[in-house]
């Protein structure tokens, strides 16, 4: 007799609840999304205790038969996803199959639910994984989730939760953050007996918030409309005076669903730098569409982290989107400086179309490539990019022609870069390196013809930069990509490969960094420059591009002064 034994199911939900259920929120977030995910209009909850003595949640959706509700506590049941294509096409909030019984096993829980045409409801209680009989109930059409005495068997877990107080306000956050992206239905919440938020149907977003944040906030909000490329950003932004010490007024969503994800307050804060200081939060509500393709919403078992597959292309979408929503009313309401001087009105409306004019030879769509291009500027992970010029020892004055980074070093020089050859150093560098290996399988594998005579020794070297394939006699089928290419890249970089004589990594990898640079004419944004900029300065070799075109040009003060026969 073997050691192994295969746990009982209420042990593997209490196992599968401690990833899924942490504290009540996470309860009340996976009960709404099922009345969402049921079509429902109308969702009423309840909490008490911060959640732990109950969280209730009502709606008006499709309810289940008596076979449903039997399956639907069972752990990997779910009515969202049949196979291996809707895993990769989720449009519903839910599809692991793991909440209910989640819930189940580590509370006291009753479903109450009826079909609008059955004859009556049915209701089911668990309690601690404990399943009791199925019964009749009455009730409307929809469901009814009770979910009480949280924890209470599991003093371990209990013994993790916060404050009262503190649990209520984690539970109104995350119905307020699903109700303010589905202004089309009907939401209230109350807590220990108390209405805390009454959102009725097509009330819009703006006055929902008022019932959140302070009116005055609200009032001043700018709002955000920007696309680049298949990235649309949306939604509303403060005043930089509205700056707070906490970031708890920073809400995300990418594609509806409310997320954390720290590339997006990265680039939130970054659009406000300059404006407010860096120990400060702006206040935003920001909604990112993307394609489902490019974001992973699997990662995590609660669903509240994505994965993006271009990490650097979301940055600029959020930064871009954002800055120019502040400068826009920075343009719009005339300066104080300039009601004293009196200067006509035309100045402004001028300055503002010039403006606008500038926006769109940067930003415009008709460029889209060039779009892409300027995005690859990578974050890596632990870098805060919210210092100010004199933490770094280069000063950044500007750019010129789209082409050329101004920068002044601290000794007074002056510096000219080359913004495509100082990009392309760093990637190259980046690249390079072994820790650099993550990878990622394509859906749909790439093919490319093999020209007739090509030597095949080239494949060694596509797998040392985690390339998977196979070749045959005409063509090379390619199953994985590198992490940082997207597959078109890659298709593009493996068919120019082939057809060069090339057969070494390093200009395999030369060939990549060339193509994810920056172009020349492609518009920077001061923070984007900046940020090149410090990632040049920690490049080993810094003053030339691969291909050995020099990066940057020094001119000192005596060099000046002999270029103007001083
Ligand atoms: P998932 O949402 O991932 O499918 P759950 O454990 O949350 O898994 O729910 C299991 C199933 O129970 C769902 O797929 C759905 O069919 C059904 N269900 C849960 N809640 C409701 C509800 N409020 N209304 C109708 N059906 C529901
Ligand atoms: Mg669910």
């Amino acid at each position: 007799m073997g050691n192994i034994n295969i746990l009982p199911p209420n042990i593997q939900n209490m196992i599968a609840a401690g990833e899924v259920i942490e504290r009540p929120a996470n309860v009340l977030k996976e009960l709404i999304e099922n009345s969402l995910d049921a079509g429902a209009d109308e969702i009423f909850a309840e909490i008490e205790g911060g959640g732990q003595i109950l969280v209730l949640v009502q709606d008006n959706g499709s309810g289940m038969d008596k076979e449903d509700l039997l399956l639907a506590v069972k752990r990997h049941a779910t009515s969202k996803i049949r196979n291996r294509d809707d895993l990769f096409s989720i449009k519903s909030f839910g599809f692991r199959g793991e909440a209910l019984p989640s819930i189940g096993a580590v509370s006291h829980m009753k479903i109450c639910t009826k079909k609008e045409d059955a004859d009556f409801g049915y209701s089911l209680e668990i309690k601690y994984g404990k399943q009791g009989d199925l019964s009749i109930c009455a009730l409307n059409r929809g469901t009814k989730v009770e979910v009480r005495d949280l924890f209470l068997q599991i003093p371990a877990r209990l013994k993790f939760l916060k404050s009262t107080p503190v649990e209520s306000k984690r539970c109104e956050e995350v119905f307020y953050k699903i109700a303010l992206c589905h202004t089309d239905k009907k939401f209230h919440l109350k807590r220990d007996g108390k209405e805390r938020f009454k959102f009725s149907k097509d009330q819009d977003i703006i006055s929902r918030i008022k019932h959140i944040w302070p009116e005055e906030l609200v009032n001043n909000l700018q709002s955000v409309n920007y696309r680049i490329g298949d990235i649309s950003v949306s939604g509303y932004v403060c005043d930089p005076k509205y700056s707070q010490a906490r970031g708890d007024r920073i809400i995300f969503y990418v594609n509806n669903r409310p997320v954390k994800d720290r590339i997006l307050l990265k680039a939130l804060k970054q659009a406000y730098s300059g404006m407010i200081l860096s120990k400060e939060y702006p206040a935003g509500i920001l909604f990112l569409k993307i394609s489902p393709d490019f974001v992973d919403v699997n990662v995590h078992p609660a669903k509240i982290e994505v994965r993006f597959k271009d990490e650097s292309l979301v940055f600029s979408a959020l930064y871009r989107g954002v800055k120019s929503a502040i400068e826009k009313k920075y343009f719009e309401s005339p300066y104080p400086e300039e009601k004293i001087q009196d200067k006509p009105k035309k100045y402004l409306s001028q300055a503002l179309a010039e403006y606008r004019a500038e926006e769109k030879k940067g930003f415009g769509l008709d460029i889209l490539e060039k779009d892409y291009v300027v995005s690859h500027i990578d974050i890596s992970e632990k870098e805060t990019i919210e210092e100010s010029d004199e933490d770094t020892e280069f000063i950044y004055l500007g750019q010129i022609e789209d082409t050329y980074l101004i920068v002044k070093d601290r000794e007074g020089k002056l510096i000219i870069l080359d913004q495509h050859a100082v990009h392309e150093r760093i990637l190259y560098e980046r690249y390079s390196d072994k820790k650099f290996r993550s990878t990622q399988k394509l859906l749909i594998p790439i093919k490319v013809k093999l020209p007739e005579d090509r030597d095949k020794n080239f494949a060694n070297e596509l797998n040392h930069l985690g390339f998977e394939f196979a070749i045959n006699d005409d063509s090379i089928l390619i199953s994985t990509i590198p992490a940082y290419l997207t597959g078109p890249e890659a298709e593009e970089i493996i068919k120019e490969y082939i057809n060069s004589d090339k057969d070494n990594v390093d200009s395999l990898i030369k060939m990549i960094s060339c193509k994810k640079a920056i172009k020349a004419n492609t518009r920077l944004e001061r923070g984007e420059a900046k940020e090149l900029i410090k990632q040049w300065l920690r490049c080993k070799d810094k003053e030339f591009c691969p291909h050995g075109r020099p990066t940057s040009l020094y001119f000192s003060r005596k060099e000046l002064d002999r270029m103007f026969k001083r």
